[in-house]
């Protein structure tokens, strides 16, 4: 009874936290000098007296590490929401945290790659060679970028939350799975380069495949200069992985670099491989002797130098000539000062041609008509219908391609202007260019086939799915039109009418600049509209200097870009909303411009703002628009920041005048006027009762009215922006 009450007591003292005692069940003392019992924390449990701890219930675990006053904890759910964005062999995964982090805050992310679509239907591993940026394993922010994928691969991403007790807990494992396929990408670089034989003039050699060909390779390009002179270098094109060339200076040290070529374009440069002609006085060595140089005489010397200059004052510069060497091989001669980037061919005006049909024929494959399906009409195209079809090549498999037909009756110019596209279309190769399959001359009606773009135009898509992008995924389309841009610009080639409405985007969302033409583009477009010098011209996208005085050039693309950007953006929205086109010519030529769209990215709208300078030189380049898109994808919180709204509103009103004057005599009649009606109420209850007290709504008033609904908030905010734009006649001003 002693015993008895002496517990008793020890009870009573550990409610008020004092006992001195041993603890009862559900209670434990981690030390013996702790004055006090304490509850065993949440997620554990003792059923002894006396315990130094309490066990973990069941589905719950400690780490060695938790004091014994924290709870038990469990592993955390899956990660929720994924969604990827493709960029040709780069994947971009992004997800948001689990619901239930396990009662933990270590929590962190897992990666799992797999490879499916093999034969068997059986994944595998990823393999060693695929980077992820980051990293693979504890990642902490809730992104990551998978680069080194191959192309037209299928893939299955598992992301996997876990935390400090996921490795004692014997569950399956909690991941959410994205499955993505990836676009068609460069070969990779090529690794081994070996020498053959070699002469005094010439030196043989062969090459490796690269390591990742990404695709069928098309040929490879063989670039080679005396060491120390890389200004005047030549570019051998070879189908084969051996090469000799030939005209080599005796007892000169080259430099070679090859590269391949796939129909995604020209992978990266090989290392520099060294390698050294014989001395004059050798006939032939081969790869394991080494022979003394021996000077090269002077009569040798003499005649190099002078092949030397007759070859510099050619006149031959800045261009390239071609020779035929082998018919497998095509050989270009760079030299000091060259613009364009070594093997990237430069786009030919087909205008140039006297005969349009033999421009056709060099850039175009003839299709017969029979392996066109036609299924369904998806278009209107200036010279006829658009339709979506199959082809069937001998010996190919079938696939959708998208078919333009040229309408009967046509006269011999519109033939040639609707065949001129693809005499365009047939010069570019780029996976943001859509491509050319072919055309169809011989038989009526005549037809240019091209591939299949299941989500059709960019601008008529964005506004039917309005909202439902990531930024990311807005990025990842703008980069591929800038990538597509860029080559367009390396090629020589000004577009003219780069706008939403001619990108197309596929399933995936690639996106893929189209509508090529020359004087036709500006011609078939609703949108051109004729300026005071006689030229039709789409005002809205086009740069002043190319409105004002015909300057048409890869900057003035840029301009355009810009324009694109923000339409895609802001998910379709018409640029400038309906100003007229000489009030847009006005307010731009005065200054002002675009305001950012709504929950725009602040080093977006800065991008933007850039490629609308008045200076063409001070835009930035194609190049520089890839590199600066690249940068933000690989670091998504640079896109956190938002324009601030407030600033945006002041910026926008130029001078501070009552909004809607005549245009409507309410608030209730405009809410109507844009079928916003069901929030008149809320508004006059909250002193929003005259057009201009609403001039001063932001888009976190509308959230304070409890207009939750995007969808609405962007109704509402771009009214009253197009309201004050019309009013003051003003945008941003620089
Ligand atoms: P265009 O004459 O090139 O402006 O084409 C007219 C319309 O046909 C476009 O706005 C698209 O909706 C559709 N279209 C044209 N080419 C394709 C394609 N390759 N894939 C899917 N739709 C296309």
């Amino acid at each position: 009874t002693d015993d008895q009450s002496r517990m008793n007591i020890c009870w009573k003292n550990l409610v008020s936290g004092s006992s001195l005692a041993v603890c009862r069940p559900g209670f434990f003392k981690a030390s013996p000098q702790s004055p006090s019992c304490s509850k065993c924390p949440p997620h554990s449990y003792t059923h002894e007296e006396a315990s130094t701890s309490c066990l973990c219930e069941e589905h719950y675990f400690r780490r060695e590490s938790d004091p014994p006053t924290m709870a038990c904890t469990r592993p955390p759910s899956a990660p929720r929401n994924a969604i990827s964005n493709v960029n040709e062999t780069s994947v971009f995964l992004e997800w948001i945290p689990p619901a239930d982090t396990g009662g933990r805050k270590d929590v962190s992310y897992y990666i799992a790659c797999k490879k499916c679509g093999s034969p068997s239907g059986l994944c595998e591993a990823c393999g060693s060679h695929v980077r992820y940026l980051p990293q693979q394993i504890g990642l902490k922010n809730t992104s990551v970028m998978m680069v080194d994928l191959l192309a037209h691969t299928n893939y299955t991403f598992e992301i996997e939350a876990v935390n400090g007790v996921s490795d004692q807990s014997p569950a399956a494992r909690q991941y959410v799975a994205v499955n993505v396929t990836t676009n068609q990408a460069a070969p990779s670089p090529i690794s081994i380069v070996k020498k053959g034989k070699i002469a005094k003039n010439s030196i043989s050699l062969s090459w490796q495949e690269p390591d990742r060909p990404n695709g069928i390779i098309l040929e490879y390009e063989i670039k080679y200069f005396e060491k120390d002179q890389e200004t005047s270098y030549t570019i051998i094109k070879s189908k084969k992985t051996k090469i000799t060339v030939n005209g080599l200076k005796p007892a000169s040290t080259y430099i070679f670099q090859i590269r391949a070529r796939t129909a995604a374009g020209y992978g990266g440069f090989s290392r520099r491989f060294e390698f050294e002609t014989s001395p004059v006085s050798v006939a032939a060595s081969s790869d394991q002797s080494q022979i003394p140089i021996i000077a090269v005489s002077v009569t040798v010397g003499v005649i190099l130098l002078a092949v030397v200059i007759g070859f510099l004052l050619s006149g031959r510069r800045c261009g390239y000539s071609k020779a035929k060497q082998d018919p497998e091989e095509e050989k270009m001669h760079f030299h000091n000062g060259h613009i364009k980037l070594p093997g990237l061919r430069t786009y030919i005006d087909p205008h140039t041609y006297e005969d349009p049909n033999q421009a056709v024929h060099e850039f175009a494959k003839e299709i017969e008509a029979s392996c066109i399906t036609i299924e369904r009409v998806i278009g209107a195209g200036e010279f006829g219908e658009v339709c979506s079809g199959r082809l069937k090549l001998p010996g190919k498999r079938e696939f959708p391609v998208a078919i333009k037909t040229l309408k009967v009756g046509y006269t011999e110019k519109q033939r040639r202007d609707f065949l001129g596209e693809a005499s365009i279309m047939g010069q570019f190769d780029h996976p943001n260019i859509i491509h050319l399959e072919g055309v169809v001359t011989k038989s009526k009606p005549v037809m240019i086939v091209t591939e299949y773009m299941e989500n059709g135009s960019l601008d008529t898509f964005l506004k039917k799915n309005d909202g439902q992008f990531t930024v990311i995924q807005l990025v990842g389309m703008l980069r591929g039109i800038a990538s597509g841009m860029k080559y367009l610009s390396d090629m020589g080639y000004v577009h003219r009418d780069l706008a939403a409405r001619n990108i197309l985007i596929n399933s995936n969302l690639v996106c893929k600049v189209s509508d090529f033409g020359l004087s036709r583009v500006l011609e078939d477009d609703p949108e051109a509209a004729y300026t005071t010098r006689g030229g039709k011209i789409p005002i809205r996208w086009t740069a002043p200097e190319a409105i004002a005085f015909r300057k048409f050039t890869s900057a003035s693309d840029v301009w355009s870009y810009g324009i694109v950007m923000w339409e895609v953006v802001s998910y379709g929205e018409r640029p400038y909303w309906e100003m007229t086109n000489q009030d847009v010519i006005k307010a731009v030529e005065e200054g002002y411009r675009l305001p950012n769209p709504m929950d725009c990215p602040a080093a977006l709208y800065q991008l933007m703002l850039d490629c609308w300078q008045k200076d063409r030189n001070s835009r930035p380049k194609f190049d520089e628009i890839v590199s600066m898109l690249d940068k933000l994808i690989r670091n998504p919180s640079s896109l956190k920041t938002l324009v601030n709204a407030s600033s945006r509103v002041s910026n926008l009103l130029v001078e501070h005048s009552p909004l809607g004057s005549g245009a409507y005599r309410s608030v209730g009649e405009w809410l109507e006027a844009i079928k916003m009606g069901r929030y008149t109420e809320i508004f006059m209850e909250n002193g929003y009762s005259s057009m201009d007290a609403v001039a001063q709504v932001t888009l976190e008033d509308l959230r304070r009215l409890g207009v939750t609904l995007v969808g609405h908030q962007k109704k509402i905010m771009s009214s009253l922006q197009e309201m004050k734009v019309q009013l003051v006649n003003g945008m941003v001003p620089l």
